[in-house]
């Protein structure tokens, strides 16, 4: 059976850290008919989604909401902060941190790498030493959770300890937390943060969101690096008005504004606590049939196990999808056939996790 005739014949369980299954409502508002982006229906739509943005976020500064994928915001915060030759220190344990190390490499700047093993997470020692030695480093870059490895780092201490020691910008790649983990932009005084839709928001890929604090937005009037696609000087100009520079993806827009509505009637909190119960749910039955979590610092959005001997992936992933209709993801890289993935991320009922687990007994036995 074919990845088309399942989704057409039979209910699947997307266990994948992104896409993450998305809800009826979201579906259902993706299909009204297309609006022009000028317009003010539209942009009554773009002023609540732009508010339960903030919610989201937890802040009251502007988030920005770019047509792109996750990386593309990525992107935007080198090009929109940085001149080249400027110095940043970039947490790498995973395949997401080593796009903080390379990315910014591509545009010129000195990346200071702080780099880990996969499954570990950053101390706040490390940071520290790092930035006593050099002093002249404009901000640093970490990944909440990283999920290559399943990954949780605790970016609220960590911030404290960059403040305390320099006035490096904080900078969070929230890809795959934001909305699942508890992350308080302002609270936790961050001053970048990055999302896109198909993780903890339950819509498609497309849209990707970024965060900056005042501190940040200053420092943008510095930056020389080119840019124009992912300037957010442009965006933050029109963004009183509600509206974008570009063209946006409208009705990935339309399908957000159904997603947040959901995540506003629910509570930001108690969807955090929903995750936790979740994920701490698949980590005690991971244990109970006796596998091996791989992140010594597990997060609430992705459980990772290390594959027990004798199993091979592809047949594993394969009688999961083709007898349970369950999708687990495998590992990246050098870790592919090592580990497997469940997310905890997207648009999930408590029982559904009950269900993967019984998959993952049976496919076990
Ligand atoms: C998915 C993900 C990204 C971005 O990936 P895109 O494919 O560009 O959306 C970045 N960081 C983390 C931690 C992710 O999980």
């Amino acid at each position: 059976m074919n990845m088309k005739e399942q989704v057409k014949n039979r209910k699947i369980y997307l266990f994948t850290p992104g896409p993450t299954p998305i809800p009826p409502q979201v579906l259902e508002r993706m299909n009204q008919p297309i609006i022009h982006h000028r317009s003010d229906e539209f942009r009554e739509i773009m002023g609540r989604v732009n508010s339960n943005l903030q919610y989201l976020f937890q802040t009251k500064q502007p988030v920005l909401t770019l047509s792109s994928s996750g990386t593309g915001a990525m992107e935007s915060t080198f090009v929109n902060l940085f001149s080249p030759g400027e110095k940043i220190i970039a947490v790498n344990n995973g395949k997401f941190g080593e796009r903080w190390v390379k990315m910014p490499q591509e545009f010129g700047l000195n990346v200071v790498e702080l780099k880990y093993n996969w499954g570990d997470a950053p101390s706040i020692g490390d940071i520290q030493t790092a930035l006593k030695q050099k002093p002249d480093v404009r901000a640093v870059y970490l990944v909440h959770c990283e999920t290559s490895s399943g990954t949780y780092t605790d970016i609220k201490s960590i911030a404290e300890v960059i403040h305390r020691e320099s006035d490096a910008l904080v900078c969070v790649d929230g890809v795959c937390s934001v909305g699942g983990m508890e992350l308080r932009f302002d609270e936790w005084k961050l001053d970048v943060c990055v999302t896109s839709s198909q993780k903890g928001l339950m819509i498609p890929p497309g849209l990707a969101f970024v965060t900056m604090s005042e501190r940040a937005i200053e420092r943008m009037k510095d930056s020389k690096l080119p840019k124009y696609y992912f300037d957010l000087g442009k965006s933050l100009d029109v963004y009183k008005t509600n509206d974008t520079p570009w063209t946006p993806a409208i009705s990935l827009v339309q399908g957000l504004d159904a997603a947040l509505e959901m995540i506003k009637e629910e509570g930001i909190e108690s969807r955090w606590k929903t995750h936790n119960e979740n994920a701490e749910f698949v980590r005690s039955q991971v244990k109970l049939l006796g596998l091996k979590l791989f992140s010594s610092f597990p997060s609430d959005a992705v459980t990772t196990v290390e594959f027990p001997q004798g199993v091979e992936s592809k047949k594993f992933h394969q009688i999961l999808r083709d007898d349970y209709g369950i999708y687990f993801a495998k590992g990246q890289s050098q870790y592919m056939e090592k580990i497997f993935r469940i997310a905890h991320i997207g648009f999930h009922e408590k029982n559904e996790f009950q269900i993967a687990m019984h998959g993952l007994e049976k496919v076990l036995i």
